[in-house]
């Protein structure tokens, strides 16, 4: 859940890094957890509208007609609106100028009816995502990418967090909870866990995830280490890891015995193969025997990433108004 959600106390990881569970791997259910998000955000979205007199609401901006852009915008608006989350769209052209762009985002940033926008990226050159992240009015920003909301990331103060790494970090508290997952799940039954004493792997460093996640990681205490490309020797540095987290873009890459018996594996990758098929960074088949507790890809992190889009939009509408609930 976001990082504000869960109000247990926090508890020790006791599997990870232990030996590999004889039931075999604790599936983490990405699309079951974040339909229980949904539940949660609903009721409290209904609350809050009730308080306020109107419902938080999430402009989205599309350029161009990339079609795996405009698939996880449907997306994005149909769970919105599941919550009773209002929702603005503009869909722009590919043509679509830098002074154009602005205007838009300039446009939502003036709107009190808007609380969260998202600009959907990439954008199609020579457009600059980051250039256009950083027009996005910080306490308006859905996705956590603004500059600011980053280095607010670094000083542990509360601010929008990167989507995907806080639905990795749920599904992380899932895995290390004792609660059987439905749809009804109460968010606060799962407890934020802490990893003092354990050792986090991510392997990738970008400013959408990597570099979050390894943040957010911290944040519990873990021992972090980040790999990326020019990393020497990648299986052994993965094999040390309690907690290992994939975020790189290159199918089936680590493999079985990159990973620690017992360690929790969550694959952020999205990789389309050839056959269509999708697949995550993470060999499943060969490392999902080994593990304590793994995501599978589709189903596991991607679904959490637009739950915590929306979770965002709702705690912008809560630190906007100012409402106590
Ligand atoms: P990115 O910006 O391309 O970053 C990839 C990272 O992986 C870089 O830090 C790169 O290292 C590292 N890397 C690349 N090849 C490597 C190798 N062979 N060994 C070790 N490290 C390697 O990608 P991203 O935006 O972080 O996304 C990563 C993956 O997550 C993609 O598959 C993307 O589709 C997926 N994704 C999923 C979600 C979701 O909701 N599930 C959301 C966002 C992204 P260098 O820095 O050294 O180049």
């Amino acid at each position: 859940m976001p990082q504000q959600s869960p109000s247990g106390s926090a508890h020790s990881a006791s599997s990870p890094g232990g030996s590999a569970s004889a039931a075999g791997p604790k599936i983490l259910d990405g699309k079951t957890l974040s339909r229980a998000v949904a539940g949660a955000l609903a009721a409290r979205v209904a609350a809050l509208r009730a308080k306020v007199g109107r419902a938080p609401g999430l402009a989205v901006i599309l350029v161009g007609d990339n079609p795996a852009s405009q698939a996880y915008v449907a997306s994005k608006q149909k769970f919105a609106k599941e919550c009773g989350v209002e929702t603005f769209d503009a869909r722009l052209p590919a043509a679509t100028s830098a002074a154009e762009l602005r205007s838009v985002i300039e446009g939502f940033n003036a709107d009190p009816a808007v609380d969260g926008i998202l600009l959907q990226l990439p954008l199609p050159a020579p457009l600059d995502g980051s250039e256009f992240v950083r027009m996005i009015a910080p306490d308006k920003d859905a996705d956590g990418l603004h500059p600011l909301n980053q280095g607010l990331l670094m000083q542990g103060t509360p601010a929008p967090r990167p989507c995907t790494p806080l639905g990795a970090m749920a599904l992380l508290d899932l895995a290390l909870s004792s609660v059987a997952l439905t749809e009804s799940t109460k968010l606060d039954e799962i407890p934020r866990a802490s990893l003092a004493g354990k050792s986090a792997v991510v392997i990738g460093r970008s400013q959408l995830v990597g570099k979050p996640m390894g943040l957010l990681l911290l944040e519990r205490n873990a021992s972090v280490t980040f790999a990326h490309s020019k990393t020497a020797d990648l299986p052994s540095v993965c094999r040390a890891a309690d907690v290992l987290v994939a975020a790189v873009g290159v199918p089936n890459l680590v493999k079985r015995e990159w990973v620690k018996p017992g360690a929790i594996v969550l694959d952020v990758g999205i990789n389309r193969l050839p056959s269509g098929k999708l697949c995550g960074d993470v060999d499943y088949a060969g490392a999902a025997p080994v593990c304590a507790a793994i995501t599978p890809v589709p189903g596991g992190v991607g679904p959490m990433t637009v739950a915590m889009l929306v979770s965002n939009t709702v705690e912008n509408f809560v630190r906007r108004s100012g409402v106590q609930l």
